[in-house]
């Protein structure tokens, strides 16, 4: 036997590593191998466990990619979510839609309304975060900054690209879809919006009022009865009329303070 059997290049294999795009390699194998070594194991089974590695590593790395580039706001979960504040909405439902593929797979949608703190932003925050957990690329917007990102497209005359980029999420959330202003609804981008995603790609809007009210949102009467066909035709609606969570909250916390103080010291869980 040579003496220098089993000696490698470590600062080249690393390199390697780099060139072949195998992070999870990179990151285990040294560990790995004194492991294989020091306990003997056979060349396939060392070679097995890097192959894993490299599947947990990139798995890693693409939920971080789909979190970052989703722009959720930050701390809504699903566990942060008090469902006993919504009694309308079924928490099984939700796990439901966090976890199925079927909704999204057939492009339909979630319509979310409910009066503000009502916790839609919230909900649909933490709806978004799970899809992506579960391998889901998602987007989320406030609606009036989408609009006026999509009519400076339009200006450019580049709408429809503009609108094929966001095919690669497989759900966009629109926030306050409501709070478009008139202005905004005059160039239609939304409608256009609207209706290359119909039966191929799944939006969830939020807004304080349901349709009826929803003439300012769009240009004309005709586009705004078109626009709702296409977003209820496929779709789930979360109606969450409560009070204002945040209005709960601070009303709570202020009784709480009022009362004798061997009782305020005891804080409920929620
Ligand atoms: P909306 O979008 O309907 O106006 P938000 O989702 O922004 O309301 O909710 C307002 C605040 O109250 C947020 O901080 C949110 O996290 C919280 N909140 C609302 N509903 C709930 C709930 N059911 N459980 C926990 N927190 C909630
Ligand atoms: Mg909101």
């Amino acid at each position: 036997m040579n003496a220098n059997d089993g000696k490698i290049d470590a600062a080249r294999l690393e390199l390697l590593l780099g060139e072949l795009r195998l992070p999870g390699v990179k990151l285990v194998w040294a560990k790995l191998a004194a492991t294989a070594d020091a306990e003997g194991w056979p060349a396939a089974r060392f070679l097995a466990s890097l192959a894993e590695q490299e599947m947990v590593e990139r798995s890693r790395r693409r939920f971080e990619r789909h979190l970052e580039e989703a722009r959720l706001p930050p701390g809504k979960s699903l566990a942060a979510f008090d469902f006993a504040a919504v009694p309308m909405i079924s928490k099984a439902q939700i796990n439901a839609l966090a976890a199925g593929d079927a909704w999204l797979d057939k492009g339909a949608n979630l319509l979310c309304f409910g009066p503000p703190g009502a916790g839609k932003s919230h909900l649909a925050a933490a709806l978004g975060l799970a899809l992506i957990e579960n391998g889901r690329r998602v987007l989320f917007v406030r609606t009036t900054d989408l609009v006026q990102k999509l009519q400076i497209a339009r200006r450019d005359l580049v709408l429809e690209a503009a609108i094929t980029k966001l095919d690669k999420y497989q759900l966009l959330i629109l926030d306050d879809i409501a709070y478009v202003t008139k202005d905004q609804a005059e160039t239609s981008v939304l409608f256009e919006l609207i209706s290359a995603r119909y039966e191929r790609r799944s939006l969830m809007i939020t807004a304080n009022q349901p349709f009826a009210e929803w003439g300012r949102i769009f240009p004309d009467q005709a586009m705004t009865l078109a626009a709702i066909d296409r977003l209820v035709h496929h779709s789930t609606i979360l109606e969450m009329n409560v009070d204002s969570y945040r209005r709960k909250e601070a009303i709570e916390s202020s009784r709480s303070a009022d009362r004798p103080p061997s009782k305020a010291t005891i804080k409920s869980a929620t």
